[in-house]
């Protein structure tokens, strides 16, 4: 095994990995095969099953219990293989509302995050078997409650959205997930 970073001998390790490859800063893999680099400190992760592995990130973002950030929503769009014009057309707003939710200088509004939650079950065969629980199980609680921070812009003092981001946890054995 050669690291792919430096070519030097590396090993197989056990270990966590933040998976930033999704688009997400906060999935974190649980056990996960890595190639460790001691040379150079590069680290690889060996995933089997990525399509099941977005699923799985996927089934965690419809059952998130705070309102969907904007890479989540990118996440979710790409995910259904929708380009940025499908899906605004199907959620009936224009590329600019899809654009400041996904940079996160809007925040997703109640409906249109639930309907995005709806949606990305509808389009996938094992999601759209969960639909039904998902909906009984978790959309009352999820807490839409927009976290705001002050900021300075061009001069002026102005509030900012900052969406909740609790760590999706995956445990890569078996594919469960849970919100750290
Ligand atoms: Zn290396």
């Amino acid at each position: 095994m050669r690291c792919s970073n430096c070519s030097e001998p590396a090993n197989i390790a056990h270990g966590n990995y933040q998976f930033k490859e999704s688009g997400l800063e906060n999935v974190i893999l649980c056990g996960i095969e890595l190639i460790k680099c001691d040379h150079c400190g590069n680290e690889d992760p060996i995933i089997p099953g990525m399509d099941d592995l977005f699923r799985t990130i996927a089934l965690a973002l419809v059952t998130k219990p705070y309102g969907l950030a904007g890479e989540e929503v990118r996440f979710l769009r790409k995910y259904m293989g929708l380009t940025g014009d499908g899906f605004s057309r199907l959620l009936h707003i224009d590329k600019t509302t899809l654009s400041k939710w996904e940079n996160n200088d809007d925040p997703v509004g109640t409906q249109s995050d639930l309907a995005i939650r709806m949606l990305t079950m509808s389009r996938d065969n094992s999601l759209l078997n969960k639909l039904d629980s998902v909906i009984r199980e978790h959309f009352e609680k999820i807490q839409f409650r927009a976290h705001c921070v002050r900021i300075h812009r061009r001069g002026a003092k102005k509030n900012r959205y900052v969406p909740e981001r609790p760590s999706i946890e995956i445990k890569t054995s078996d594919l469960t997930y849970a919100y750290a």
